[in-house]
């Protein structure tokens, strides 16, 4: 037999051993799952891009410094598992004890935990009835159902009202947990405080992840509820609002026994989820404050600002609370405006799925960038018009 050349690398998707297609070592699971599809991240061009609701600002100044001055030799030794420097600055900044936060290694790993440590109670997804399904809206973040079926957690989806807000009644009927983004993605509206306590209030035996990637941009935030109730779990992370997506910082903040439980799941699998240098960042973009005020101010206000400039052109723009906003055109579809932005340089977000495959989620950049934006946009909408 020959052995195959082991310095020609198998292209991937292509069988090269007489054995056949390696997929046969895949375990069940493997064969069973439907991953999470990320927005592109382009390398062959620039491209504006409002695809991924990163910020379009750099980190604070204080991040940048930390960076530049980050004791190098330190990465010879092991993380601090616990996190507690970034833990301290978290708790000091949400007014809350430090037994009330976890750190990961961004909100989606957190998530992931949450899901495990809290919603798979060993039941056949299969048989499992009304009362032992977690419920989430139709429309929200993918990763939900995604994360559901990695750990074979009964769910069922609500559909969202027509104008894309909460259901609350069918939210608040029987079930195992509830997960909400708040506020929504990819709608960009957001819940108030109100309704999520009465959500917390109508079954107290049942929790309620609260997901809040993006209510530094005009929501609120149910860590003001935590007083009240232990069956709420906030997690928010610094992909967004902090400028840090690449660096992978997320967080949740509950009551200490949820903590612990997140504790148990995460020294089951990698204690060492949040490396070193993450740890510093985190720390440091907690402690510069204004930097965080000036650029979620700004982005809020480009935000109102493009909302405007873009109902002349025939679209309708649902009330974001958000870093984004979804838009939908009167006449043009999406996956055509999609392609035309795409021609034109400019990267948006379309979702093909059903209820929202004509409209598009656009991230808000910086002012130049939303200009070109909507330069394209009247440009596309006027062409249509001749
Ligand atoms: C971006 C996003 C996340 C993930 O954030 P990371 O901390 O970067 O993993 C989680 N939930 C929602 C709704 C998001 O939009």
């Amino acid at each position: 037999m020959n052995e195959p050349d082991r310095k020609q690398p198998v292209p991937i998707g292509e069988t090269s051993r007489a054995d056949g297609d390696a997929r046969r070592l895949w375990s069940r699971r493997v064969h069973s799952l439907t991953p999470y599809v990320p927005g592109e991240q382009p390398r062959d061009r620039v491209f504006i891009k409002l695809n991924t609701n990163e910020n379009p600002y750099p980190p604070a100044p204080g991040v940048v410094e930390a960076i530049q001055t980050f004791p190098v030799e330190r990465l010879k030794l092991y993380p601090d598992p616990t996190g507690l420097a970034t833990r301290t600055a978290l708790a000091e900044y949400h007014g809350v004890a430090l037994g009330q936060v976890f750190v990961g290694n961004g909100s989606d790993e957190v998530l992931a935990m949450a899901f495990q440590a809290f919603f798979n109670h060993h039941v056949d997804p299969a048989t499992a009835d009304a009362t032992e399904q977690i419920v989430f809206p139709d429309i929200t973040y993918s990763f939900y159902p995604v994360y559901a079926r990695l750990y074979d957690i009964p769910y069922r989806t609500v559909p969202l009202d027509d104008d894309f807000s909460m259901p609350l009644v069918a939210l608040a009927a029987p079930s195992a947990g509830i997960v909400l983004a708040n506020p929504n993605a990819p709608t960009g509206i957001a819940l108030s405080l109100d309704d999520i306590r009465s959500l917390a209030a109508a079954d107290r035996n049942r929790l309620i992840l609260v997901d809040e990637a993006y209510v530094d941009f005009g929501g609120e935030s149910a860590v003001a509820l935590l007083t009240e109730f232990d069956n709420i779990l906030v997690i928010q992370t610094l992909s967004k609002s902090r400028s840090l997506a690449g660096m992978r910082i997320g967080f949740a903040i509950g009551d200490p026994h949820l903590i612990h439980a997140l504790e148990r799941i995460r020294d089951s699998f990698n204690s060492y989820t949040l490396d070193s240098l993450a740890q510093t960042c985190a720390s440091a973009a907690f402690a510069d404050g204004p930097w965080f005020e000036t650029t979620r101010a700004r982005i809020m206000a480009t935000r109102e600002r493009t909302a405007k400039a873009l109902v002349p052109l025939g679209f309708s723009v649902l009330p974001s609370a958000a870093n984004f906003i979804f838009i939908r055109h009167d006449s043009l579809k999406a996956a055509d405006l999609y392609t035309r932005l795409r021609e034109e340089g400019i990267l948006v977000r379309h979702f093909k799925q059903p209820r929202i495959e004509n409209f598009l989620r656009v991230s808000i950049g910086t002012d130049l960038e939303m200009d070109a934006f909507i330069a394209s946009l009247a440009e596309i909408t006027a062409d249509r018009q001749s």
